[in-house]
């Protein structure tokens, strides 16, 4: 298989279902190729939030004073990680650390609200032209909290948020139970991100999958990477088990696997593999009305037509998607406390999946300056269904030459 192709891009994730998908838009030629079968992996049993709000970043002050607190009650703690003494985890580590500043919520504010907003609008697009039916509802995310603290500090990043233009509704108990039926007496009070949405990613995605291929996408699945073959300043050759390709160009939207894929092209793509845990079951008969947060357990709940979905846990670990079946428990027996259902039905499907995170909190999306034919669209965190749609048109307009539909100077690999 050594015919020149236009375009390779590599991952059937989200984002590299979107990019097909846009680029395929453009009048671009697309081969997509994944290890597994797209439209799964990562991208599937996540919660499904399309989260506009979600524009402060990962790395933020107060982070690293909460991760200790968290991490000295492991049992029952929303986040987790693993000690290791890898060179490209500890540099991760001490970037991370260095980005929880005042300085880097002020520089990615902006650029994610834009990339958050474009995603939104391209998905109310894209659902309603190409009839796709993955339980999309537009009625907000819903913020539950129990401690009167914890919904002071939700009360005061909604009034940042509020400042930078995104719409928030702060509820009482009371008026809380009348729009969410199922919270429990001890949910103190809540608030409500009306531009946000959500769906059923797994349908979202596998219906994408058939779009791409409709636009005449050639889609190669169970065929990984093995190698990315540089020559002067070129990506020249994707050696991979179904064959040698050789395309114009290479998007490499592989997840959490993207620094694997690369290496040995002496790129710096800092992004380590956050594994979380979600529980689907068939929906209780007065199941949730909205999409919610539990605050303080950081535990998402999404209604997805006749399932219901709970997700958590943020473990830096490996790159290891074996589930936790006790890390299951805790999510459920945290979410009961917010919610009066469900009893857990001896019928559930458990899950983990990772999420390919960065030590700014900001995807990376652009060309790198080593090999200008290689595009980089990954990082996208808790984010990747959320910004998938935006960063499909971004990664378009860039290897199409055009303007870019947003300013995408501060998502670019060279930042790091
Ligand atoms: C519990 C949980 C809840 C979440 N909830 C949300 C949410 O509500 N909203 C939101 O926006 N995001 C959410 N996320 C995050 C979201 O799932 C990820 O950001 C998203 O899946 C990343 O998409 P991706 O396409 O970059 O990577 P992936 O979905 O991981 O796709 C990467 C693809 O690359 C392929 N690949 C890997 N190595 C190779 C190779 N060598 N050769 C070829 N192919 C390869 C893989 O098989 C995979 O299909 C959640 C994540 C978790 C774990």
């Amino acid at each position: 298989m050594s015919d020149r192709q236009d375009i390779l891009i590599i991952g059937g994730g989200s984002i590299g279902l979107n990019c097909a998908y846009y680029l395929l838009r453009a009048g671009r030629k697309v081969t997509l190729i994944d290890s597994g079968s797209v439209a799964d992996g990562s991208s599937t049993g996540n919660a499904g939030h399309i989260v506009p709000s979600h524009i402060i970043p990962l790395a933020a002050p107060g982070v690293i004073a909460q991760t200790i607190k968290w991490l000295l009650r492991p049992s029952t703690s929303p986040f987790a990680m693993q000690f290791s003494f890898a060179p490209d985890y500890l540099q991760w580590l001490l970037r991370f650390v260095r980005n929880c500043s005042q300085g880097n919520v002020d520089r990615a504010l902006s650029p994610l609200k834009a990339l958050g907003e474009l995603s939104a609008q391209n998905y109310a697009h894209l659902i309603d032209e190409e009839g796709i039916v993955c339980n999309y509802q537009q009625k907000g995310l819903l913020y539950l909290y129990r401690q009167v603290a914890a919904l002071r500090a939700g009360c005061e990043e909604a009034e940042l948020l509020r400042s930078h233009g995104v719409a928030a509704t702060i509820y009482d108990h009371q008026e809380l139970r009348r729009l969410e039926p199922a919270v429990t007496d001890t949910v103190v009070g809540g608030i409500l991100y009306p531009g946000d949405a959500n769906l059923n990613p797994g349908l979202f995605l596998q219906q994408l999958a058939l779009r791409v291929r409709g636009l005449g996408g050639e889609i190669h699945e169970h065929c990984p990477v093995h190698q990315l073959q540089g020559r002067n300043r070129r990506v020249c050759g994707v050696v991979t088990r179904c064959g040698t390709f050789c395309p114009e160009e290479v998007i490499l939207a592989a997840g959490s696997w993207s620094p694997e894929v690369v290496r040995g092209l002496h790129l710096d793509v800092p992004v380590q593999p956050a594994k979380g845990y979600s529980i689907t079951m068939a929906a209780p008969p007065d199941t949730l009305r909205h999409a919610l947060l539990l605050g303080e357990q950081k535990i998402a709940a999404s209604p997805m037509g006749d399932l219901l979905r709970f997700t958590g846990r943020l473990e830096l670990s490996a790159l290891d998607m074996s589930v936790s079946y006790w890390q299951i428990q805790t999510i459920m027996s945290a979410a009961r406390r917010y919610l009066n259902f469900p009893r857990l039905p001896e019928h559930i499907t458990s899950w983990a999946g990772l999420r390919p995170t960065t030590p700014d909190g900001l995807p990376i999306i652009g060309r790198t300056e080593l090999y200008p034919n290689l595009i980089l669209a990954t990082g996208h965190a808790m984010l990747g269904i959320s910004l998938g749609p935006g960063t499909g048109q971004l990664v378009a307009d860039i290897a199409c030459g055009r303007k870019p539909v947003l300013d995408p100077g501060a998502f670019a690999p060279s930042r790091f």
